[in-house]
């Protein structure tokens, strides 16, 4: 809690208003003090000259010798209204003119009897012999003004001392400085009382003008300072919610107008730069969910925030349940999203079988420009039909069109694995290779394709007669070859033999062809080179034809010039 103003209004209102009330203040307490003594000044002064007046009057009366007059005057002044108390005094503060001392004194000097004595005497004591300013008074022989709390109400008192003057000494001696003292008093109350009116109107005055100031400088501080601030933080609240067309009135050129001029200013850059984001982001929404790939898109947390329908249609998913699932298991295989997500995709395999259909699957981490992670992000792409083409194409590279069995380059590859293989481990390896007889005749006779529906029938065979090991090839033409591994001489006769059997035996269409086959064997034929190996059967085939067709030769028969070893 905050006791000081959070409203710039009320600190600047709070502090005018202090220094206006200091200031006030400040004049009102100077100027009333300065009233209040001009008042008891000029009530003093009056009061100094009516005692001043009452003093000589009394003086004069005295000295023409009429002590009772004096007394009678004395006693009219008491009455007077512009005194409270007046007293004639002897220096030790007894009232005068009350006893016949002084007219016995007077008498005695005088020699005769002057003034009558009173007929009683009585004797008031008005001030203490040991009164500060009665001893002031008498002493100093000087007027002393002081203040008294008689029955509470506060008296401005005079003690005039009468000097003992040339003319009195001739009733009264001239041993003493003093005949007495004049004592007058005047109520204070009515000068308290204007004082007490002035305070109360200077009381309201500095109320009246305090507000005033205040309200002025309010007025000032909410027309020029707040109601422009206000538009500016109104507007900028309006913003935060959402609402961007804001717009504030620029007034003058204050510093005020400056920041609302920078605001609008500010304000349409922004609306601006949201217009281009916006434009920018429905392009990318456009794409995203009209792509043919699978988008899935998380935040932070890995909460899914947006999934477009090719992810629904690859995932067999509604959007729900994939936000429902989460990002990490959009493939229903946290750990390998996971995994994925962590090595970005090293290692691991970009295609997956998922609900029967082969799924590319990549996903990457989305960073922020200051690098902190931001979510994450998936793209799905079906490859089903892609891998079905890839794989027809692959095995179309090493498959005869025309036959199905396996291609001469395959054949090449085969024999040359083979070959090394045999010649690494020592193992033995056989091939055949087989020309079709006379078939330059057999198409001119039935026709090309009666022709190449024979050596369709003849891959067929091949693929059929042989062990799953052995690799059937169309070498070119109606040329083939079979590689039979761990095969020795023997056995690849055997079985060149009987596939020649199968052939002559095989009708096409009611015709028959035969075949004849070379038979090359590893370590013994062509151990130089594949092609050495292979030469080497053909050689074999060669010597086949030569010898009357339709029959197998042995390469190593061919080597013992002449052994010649047929089927028939
Ligand atoms: P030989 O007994 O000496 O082998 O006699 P040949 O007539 O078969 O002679 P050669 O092997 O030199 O002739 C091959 C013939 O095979 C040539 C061609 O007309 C035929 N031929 C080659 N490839 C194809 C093919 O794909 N289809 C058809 N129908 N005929 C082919
Ligand atoms: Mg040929
Ligand atoms: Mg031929």
């Amino acid at each position: 809690m905050t006791i000081l103003p959070q409203r710039i209004g009320s600190k600047i209102l709070g502090l005018v208003g202090a220094v206006f009330l200091l200031s006030l203040v400040g004049m009102v307490v100077f100027y009333t003090g300065r009233q209040e003594a001009t008042i008891l000044e000029q009530h003093a002064a009056s009061m100094g000259d009516l005692t001043d007046s009452v003093v000589n009057g009394l003086g004069t009366i005295m000295l023409a010798g009429y002590a009772d007059i004096a007394q009678a005057y004395a006693a009219s002044q008491k009455k007077s209204g512009s005194l409270r108390e007046f007293h004639i005094l002897r220096t030790d503060g007894r009232e005068a003119f009350l006893d016949n001392e002084t007219i016995r004194q007077v008498n005695r000097r005088i020699g005769e009897e002057e003034f009558l004595p009173r007929e009683s005497e009585s004797e008031e004591r008005v001030l203490l012999e040991s009164s500060p300013e009665l001893r002031q008074a008498v002493e100093g022989t000087r007027k002393v003004e002081y203040r008294r709390q008689v029955g509470g109400e506060t008296l401005l008192t005079y003690l005039v001392p009468i000097a003992n003057r040339k003319e009195c000494h001739r009733c009264h001696g001239g041993a003493q400085a003093l005949r007495g003292v004049i004592l007058l008093s005047a109520s204070l109350e009515r000068a308290i009382e204007a004082i007490r009116v002035t305070r109360v109107q200077a009381v309201q005055i500095l109320a009246v003008s305090f507000l005033g100031s205040l309200f002025s400088v309010w007025l000032l501080i909410r027309l020029s300072i707040i109601r422009p601030v206000n538009r500016v933080t109104g507007a900028m609240a309006r913003v935060s919610k959402g609402n961007l067309s804001q717009e504030v009135p620029v007034i003058g050129e204050d510093e005020l107008a400056v920041m609302a001029r920078n605001f609008n200013f500010m304000m349409a850059q922004v609306v601006k730069s949201h217009r281009d984001l916006s434009q920018e982001r429905n392009k990318l929404t456009t794409i995203i969910l009209s792509a043919e790939e699978g988008i899935v898109v998380s935040d932070a947390t890995g909460a899914v925030v947006l999934v477009n329908p090719a992810a629904e249609r690859l995932l067999d998913k509604s959007s729900e349940e994939i936000v429902a699932d989460g990002f990490l298991n959009v493939v229903d295989d946290v750990e390998y999203v996971s995994a994925f997500l962590e090595r970005q995709g090293a290692d691991l395999p970009k295609t997956l079988v998922y609900k029967g259909r082969i799924l590319h699957f990549h996903a990457a981490a989305i960073s922020s420009e200051e690098g902190s992670h931001i979510g994450s992000a998936s793209l799905i792409r079906d490859v089903t039909e892609e891998k079905k083409l890839e794989e027809q194409l692959r095995a179309m590279s090493f498959t005869d069109k025309l036959t199905g069995i396996f291609n001469r380059r395959h054949m090449e590859d085969v024999l040359g694995k083979e070959y090394s293989r045999s010649q690494r481990y020592g193992t033995e390896l056989s091939i055949l290779f087989f020309d079709v007889d006379h078939f330059k005749k057999f198409n001119d006779t039935y026709g090309h394709d009666m022709g190449d529906r024979v050596l369709v029938e003849i891959g067929r065979t091949a693929k059929e007669a042989f062990r799953v090991p052995d690799v059937p090839c169309r070498y070119g033409g109606e040329e083939f070859c079979i590689i039979l591994p761990n095969t020795g001489s023997r056995g690849a006769y055997a079985a060149a033999e009987a596939f020649r059997k199968r052939i002559e035996q095989m009708p096409v269409d009611g015709v028959h062809v035969t075949v004849s086959i070379g038979v090359a064997t590893l370590p013994d034929a062509g151990s130089e080179s594949p092609e050495a190996f292979l030469k080497a059967a053909d050689t074999a085939l060669y010597e086949g034809k030569r010898a009357g067709r339709n029959r197998v030769i042995l390469w190593e028969d061919v080597r013992q010039q002449g052994g010649e070893k047929t089927g028939k």
